[in-house]
Formats: C-alpha cells, sequence, structure tokens
C-alpha cells in the first residue's frame, strides 16, 4: 500500500498516481510539463496586484447582495404592512 507519488494524499496499490493524478500525467504528456507549469501558474497562482482585484471585486459583490436583500427587506415590508385608507 502506497502514498500516490504526485498528490502523496490517494492510496495506490498498482500504480504510482491516483486516477486524478494519471489525469494530470497524461495531460502532461500531451503538453508537456513546462507548458501544463506555465498554465496553472498563469491560471491558479496570482501575484500581489491579482489579489487585490480579486479582494475589491469580492467586496463589491458582498455589498450589491446586502444592497439587494436590503431592498428586498424594504419591498417586502411594504407589501406586508397595512395600506393607508383613502
Ligand atoms: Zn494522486
Amino acid at each position: 500500500m502506497f502514498n500516490c507519488q504526485l498528490c502523496q494524499e490517494e492510496t495506490c496499490y498498482v500504480y504510482k498516481y491516483c486516477d486524478n493524478c494519471q489525469n494530470v500525467k497524461r495531460i502532461m504528456n500531451c503538453y508537456g510539463s513546462k507548458e501544463v507549469l506555465a498554465i496553472l501558474n498563469r491560471v491558479c497562482l496570482r501575484n500581489g496586484e491579482q489579489q487585490d482585484f480579486k479582494i475589491k471585486r469580492e467586496l463589491g459583490r458582498e455589498k450589491m447582495k446586502k444592497k439587494i436583500l436590503d431592498t428586498i427587506k424594504e419591498e417586502e415590508g411594504k407589501e406586508v404592512s397595512p395600506k393607508p385608507p383613502f
């Protein structure tokens, strides 16, 4: 019983790599390890500027969600309250 040699998480009985890592290995065989590493760096890793952008965007989304929820609550409050007599 061995751990997968790539992820070190899954147990492997026959092969060196678990199913997921075998797929990664196949992709690396097709594109080359340097290209796969470059793609991972480009897509998965973020520099400080990119992190700041992501944080600001996520905070903006949270503010927008809160605004929408507040608007919905306001609208529900208006619907529940009795209408004034004419
Ligand atoms: Zn693995």
